[in-house]
């Protein structure tokens, strides 16, 4: 057994015994990670109250061999979700965020810019940040750190550059957008604006949302041929299409995306 230390968001806290917790943890070295916190629900336990969920900790984890849960020995709060005592919308995004990641990522499987991205998101939530723009952001530069975000400027089929002076027809099951002469015959096609493709693939660049106001980020995002006027305009598109990529990957609605739409995405776009 070794002894790893780690930065860790805690993403779920389950009873196990009287006195212990199994959680599990997004850390920045080593992925996901489920651990014993043995001693973890006595009122001065070994972790005081650093397992809350999505606090941010340093811990300190001896890893078992094969299916074994990991064991938990330290953990010193560093940052605590504070969001959840003021605000319903922002607790049900920090959810929607642990949600997420325990469906995206894989036991053991490292992915620290997925973990920058999510500390950034959870902090940003504690803010005073966009809830929209945050959860959009999260989501969108999240599929595109696993590989996972649809091609937006040549067809998913066959290569060629879609016309970008106008709507795409965009394929889910294909897993991106489509020429013309591909399109027909597929299924789940959705339209897109050149807007929010735009708006999308600058996101997906983009270290924070607000870095969109900055003139730097074009350059990388347009191979010279995305230019698109006002998209700004497109929050509330991309919203609707990036939710549908969402549910698709997953094969599922996430459980909690029912609550954001309601508490969140009407009056703060
Ligand atoms: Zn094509």
């Amino acid at each position: 057994m070794t002894a790893e230390k780690s930065l860790a968001i805690v993403l779920r806290v389950v009873e196990f015994s009287e006195s212990s917790y199994i959680v599990t943890l997004f850390t920045d070295n080593f992925g996901r990670v489920s651990a014993l916190a043995k001693g973890a629900r006595r009122p001065k336990g070994p972790f005081e109250s650093a397992l809350d969920l999505l606090a941010l900790c340093r811990v300190v984890f001896l890893r078992k061999p094969g299916d074994s849960l990991d064991l938990l020995t330290e953990a010193k709060l560093e940052r605590r979700f504070r969001a959840a005592a003021r605000s319903l919308p922002r607790f049900y995004a920090g959810l929607y965020i642990a949600e997420l990641l325990l469906a995206w990522t894989e036991h053991s499987d490292s992915n620290t810019p997925l973990f920058i991205l999510s500390a950034q998101a959870i902090t940003g939530l504690d803010n005073a940040d966009s809830v929209t723009r945050t959860i959009l952001h999260f989501e969108i530069r999240g599929l595109h750190l696993l590989g996972l975000l649809p091609s937006l400027v040549y067809c998913v089929e066959c290569g060629t550059m879609v016309d970008v002076a106008q709507r795409a027809a965009f394929g889910l099951q294909a897993g991106g957008v489509l020429c013309p002469r591909c399109k027909p015959g597929k299924r789940q096609v959705i339209s897109i604006s050149k807007q929010a493709r735009w708006l999308m693939q600058a996101l997906a660049q983009s270290n924070h949302y607000s870095d969109l106001n900055r003139q730097s980020v074009a350059p990388d995002v347009d191979p010279t041929v995305m230019k698109a006027e006002r998209p700004d305009l497109a929050w509330g598109e991309l919203r609707a299409v990036t939710s549908q990529i969402v549910f698709h990957q997953l094969d599922r609605k996430p459980r909690l995306h029912p609550f954001l739409n309601r508490y969140c995405l009407e009056d703060q776009a």
